[in-house]
């Protein structure tokens, strides 16, 4: 291998610049040509390549977002679009590509590598942390961090006026953001799409909070909730519970963005070095992970068919502690 291409694709994470870091910086280490692919797999059909060299990837490991850009591509999805692609990798002289994404990018790498039998890595970056085959994704801790300092900030406005808050957090299919902020934040409960939420259960809870005396309650909701969201929740809730003034905050996007923590600048960078030198001995067609501290690699196959089992002790924990 002489010279291997770097994409960021789907959601961005904060982080994936410290990614892009690593496997550049690592490349560059043992003499492989650096490419960058802009805007993820739309790049690669647009003919949009950039050289990486060393201090292209300066003062980087420290921003959000990707330099590289993100787009979502529907024209990758087809196989004219992919046609088009690898023509333009191999007019380039790209040997292997390492890709920096969710489930979605690994879809896309997995057919595109069993195609035109290139080379492929992928990198988990996504703040979901919902990746089969790694106890953590790349974004993830930083996002976290991002809403605990949004819920300690409500929690004082929320404890001075005796209001009930139903906190919207991101997670369209997983409820992993949700359940770890709404347990380091406190959270009086968590409402996520692989449970249902009982109206009944979290009225009672919300009123026996009350009779014990408790300030102020905060509902972790993630996005993708089942039974309709953080305002429809909260409507009802308010309907038949006066006992606060209730209100809902939305997070959105600051959750994606932010500079990484120290945990994802370092687990960045090892899945970074770790995708190169893996390249390097050969491994291909598989996603790096990190499980029980460890680099780990599992077939793209394997981490797109399937999602990372749900925690239930987490869940326990959050329901003993927030009584
Ligand atoms: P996140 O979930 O964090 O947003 P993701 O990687 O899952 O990240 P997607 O938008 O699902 O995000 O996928 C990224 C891109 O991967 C798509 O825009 C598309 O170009 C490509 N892709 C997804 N699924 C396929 C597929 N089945 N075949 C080919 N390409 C795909």
């Amino acid at each position: 291998i002489n010279k291997i291409g770097v994409l960021t694709s789907g959601g961005d994470a904060p982080g994936m610049n410290a990614c892009i870091r690593a496997v550049v910086r690592t490349g560059i280490y043992y003499n492989i040509e650096m490419v960058g692919v802009m805007k993820g797999y739309q790049g690669l059909i647009d003919n949009e390549f950039i050289p990486l060299p060393s201090h292209a990837v300066s003062n980087i490991i420290q921003r959000g977002g990707t330099i590289l850009k993100t787009a979502r591509c529907m024209e990758f999805k087809t196989k004219e679009g992919r046609e088009k692609a690898f023509r333009n990798l191999q007019a380039q002289g790209i040997d292997a590509l390492i890709v920096i994404g969710g489930d979605g990018t690994f879809s896309g790498a997995e057919v595109f590598s069993r195609e035109f039998n290139v080379p492929v890595i992928g990198i988990p970056g996504t703040i979901d942390n919902d990746l089969f085959g790694t106890d953590f994704t790349i974004g993830f801790d930083t996002a976290n961090n991002s809403v605990i300092q949004a819920i300690d900030q409500i929690r004082d406005t929320a404890a001075s006026h005796n209001r009930l808050f139903f906190v919207e957090v991101m997670g369209r299919d997983a409820g992993v953001i949700a359940l770890w902020a709404g347990i380091a934040g406190g959270s009086e409960a968590i409402l996520i799409p692989e449970k249902e939420t009982a109206i009944e259960s979290l009225i009672s809870k919300l009123a026996e909070g009350a009779e014990n005396q408790k300030s102020s309650s905060i509902v972790v909701v993630a996005e993708g909730e089942k039974s309709g969201g953080a305002l429809k929740i909260a409507e009802e809730v308010k309907r038949r519970f006066d006992h606060y003034d209730t209100k809902v905050t939305v997070l959105g996007h600051l959750q994606r963005g932010g500079s990484p923590t120290c945990f994802d600048r370092v687990l960045a960078s090892r899945m970074g070095y770790a995708a190169v030198k893996a390249l390097l001995n050969n491994v291909e067609g598989k996603m790096i992970g990190m499980v029980n501290n460890r680099m780990h690699f599992t077939e793209l196959s394997l981490a797109i068919s399937r999602h990372s089992p749900f925690d239930e002790e987490l869940a326990e924990i959050a329901a003993v502690l927030s009584i």
